[in-house]
């Protein structure tokens, strides 16, 4: 048959199948909102209506600027199956760039926190398309002067929505890059490339969620549509649950008890805290219910993975991905051809960025677009396509990111080995070339982090007067821990070749971070890129 692939489908099934389950969302007060997937899925029908009443129309896009919480899980959806688009907002954005992203998204209707409304008020002047601001009462009532009331608004719209019949290719969802290499740029969704998406993640080796698990999206919803999450928990029925602004590892651990969370993401950073928390005090929470961490963003160290199995009996599921690949790449497990392999052998592949998911395709090219053999050695810049992967980006910018043959050049330099394994060994912006030779950053900082005095490593290129650039570590040490450069340096030789090892290591009490939660590279080559030149 030829039936669309749209969100709508999901809204009927929630509420057919799956209407008593619970979709928990954190407040700013740290109390916790109870609704099921039937008031959810009534709730999006008022705000589809009241978005109708406000005037919102088809293609119109409407932003939000929102914590993880149930009211922007029915933005995502009603927006898209009244056939209008969603535009998340990166909360942790400058309010210039917050301004230039919502006028280049030219966004009709903006959702947002009360809790974000002294963000919100830095900008909104500067974006002349605003129409209407909807203000959720996460912390408290909502002044006229500032906007409609959410809560009230949709508790005065019909529970009821005629959902137009769309076509399977309308846009759904506009997401755009965090801008760590340039200006954002903005990426669109589909409704069919969100549902294939979401069907792929839920399969048994991709991330596999299904109706008994309780997913907790802790990457932000606006970081790559929180991974397609939400989505994979509305498909399949699972019960949903929202931290809002609470991502501490305290705060997060705590909530993954009480509810009894299966399957949890988030960057690596928010898990390399957790861990030091669970190291500290390994019997505070009981994390029984846990079956799957999943990591991506950035690369996660080899030791972060093993100090949750080992010392905790967790399990990580890494993830390579970006906004431009909806965001699901490759996925790390291991095979039966390693069903035999040393401990060490496993290891390396779950801490690889694994092979790609089912209808994504991946190769690695050199400098000349030539293809590169699949022998675990040669780096070359990592090509993806398939139904989720962007073709060209909003307002057609970065043109020479996409391919003649369709391909979509990545950025990140990986080396792939024969059984298809990609491992990321940089983004090419932060590539270190001594000498002509390439050093893979991320290997450096995965090694340094399975020190034990070491709770954070950033390796980045300083400038060399002989040999154009070397690396340099950023280290962060754990509390009350110590390690000297000698010991450091120390710990690295034997694993890699000479040049290798970074000039010197620089002890630093916080690693800037992207607006993602990534380490910011280019922040490390400005403030010490010289330091090797004095
Ligand atoms: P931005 O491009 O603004 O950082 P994205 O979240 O889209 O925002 O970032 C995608 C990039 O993040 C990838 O190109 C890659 O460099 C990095 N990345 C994502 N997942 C991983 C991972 N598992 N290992 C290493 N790098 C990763």
């Amino acid at each position: 048959m030829q039936f669309p692939l749209t969100l709508t489908h999901f809204l009927s099934r929630a509420r057919d199948f799956f209407g008593t389950t619970e979709v928990v969302s954190r407040r700013p007060d740290k109390s916790l909102h109870r609704h099921t997937w039937r008031d959810v899925v009534d709730r999006t029908a008022r705000l589809a209506n009241a978005l109708t009443k406000l005037g919102v129309r088809p293609g119109a896009r409407v932003a939000t600027l929102c914590w993880n919480h149930t009211a922007h899980l029915e933005a995502w959806l009603a927006a898209p199956c009244m056939g209008a688009v969603v535009h998340t907002l990166n909360l942790r954005l400058h309010p210039n760039e917050l301004a230039y992203i919502a006028r280049h998204a030219e966004d009709d209707v903006i959702i947002v926190d009360r809790s974000l409304l002294p963000l919100f008020h830095k900008f909104k002047d500067q974006v002349p398309s605003l129409r209407h601001v909807l203000v959720v009462p996460d912390d408290g009532e909502v002044d006229p002067v500032n906007g409609l009331d959410y809560e009230k608004t949709i508790a005065a719209a019909s529970a009821e929505f005629a959902w137009p019949e769309l076509p399977e290719n309308q846009a759904a969802m506009i997401c755009y890059t965090s801008g760590t290499t340039g200006n954002p740029k903005g990426v669109l969704y589909s409704h069919r490339s969100i549902v294939l998406h979401t069907l792929v993640s839920c399969m048994r080796d991709t991330l596999g969620v299904g109706e008994a698990d309780t997913v907790l999206p802790v990457v932000p919803m606006f970081h790559a549509a929180a991974w397609g999450l939400p989505f994979d928990a509305i498909a399949t029925g699972a019960k949903l649950v929202f931290p809002g602004p609470h991502l501490d590892p305290g705060s997060l651990l705590e909530l993954m008890a009480k509810e009894r969370v299966t399957v949890a993401g988030g960057v690596p950073t928010i898990w390399l805290g957790i861990l030091a928390m669970l190291d500290a005090d390994p019997k505070k929470f009981d994390l029984s219910a846990i079956r799957a961490m999943v990591i991506g963003g950035s690369a996660a160290p080899a030791s972060l993975i093993d100090g949750f199995k080992k010392r905790h009996d967790l399990s990580v599921q890494h993830a390579w991905g970006m906004t431009e690949t909806s965001p699901l790449g490759t996925v790390s497990r291991t095979k039966r051809a390693q069903a035999d392999a040393s401990p060490e052998v496993k290891l390396a592949a779950l801490a690889s960025q694994g092979y790609a998911c089912a209808f994504v395709e991946q190769r690695h090219v050199g400098e000349n677009g030539q293809r590169l053999p699949w022998d675990g050695e040669t780096m070359g810049e990592l090509e993806v396509r398939g139904p989720w992967v962007a073709q060209s980006y909003l307002g057609g910018e970065g043109v020479d990111r996409f391919t003649a043959d369709g391909w979509f050049k990545t950025g990140d330099v990986a080396t792939i080995d024969r059984e298809g394994f990609v491992r990321i060994t940089d983004r090419s912006k932060d590539v270190i070339k001594s000498g002509g030779e390439w050093i893979s950053s991320v290997a450096l900082e995965n090694a340094l982090m399975s020190h034990p005095a070491v709770l954070e490593a950033a390796v980045f290129a300083g400038r060399h007067p002989k040999w154009d650039e070397r690396p340099l570590a950023a280290i962060v040490l754990k509390p009350n821990q110590q390690a000297t450069a000698e010991q450091l340096r120390a710990h690295l030789e034997g694993q890699f070749a000479k040049f290798w090892l970074p000039d010197d290591f620089l002890f630093v009490t916080a690693i800037p971070r992207t607006s993602t939660g990534k380490f910011l590279k280019s922040k490390l080559r400005a403030d010490y890129g010289d330091h090797l030149m004095k």
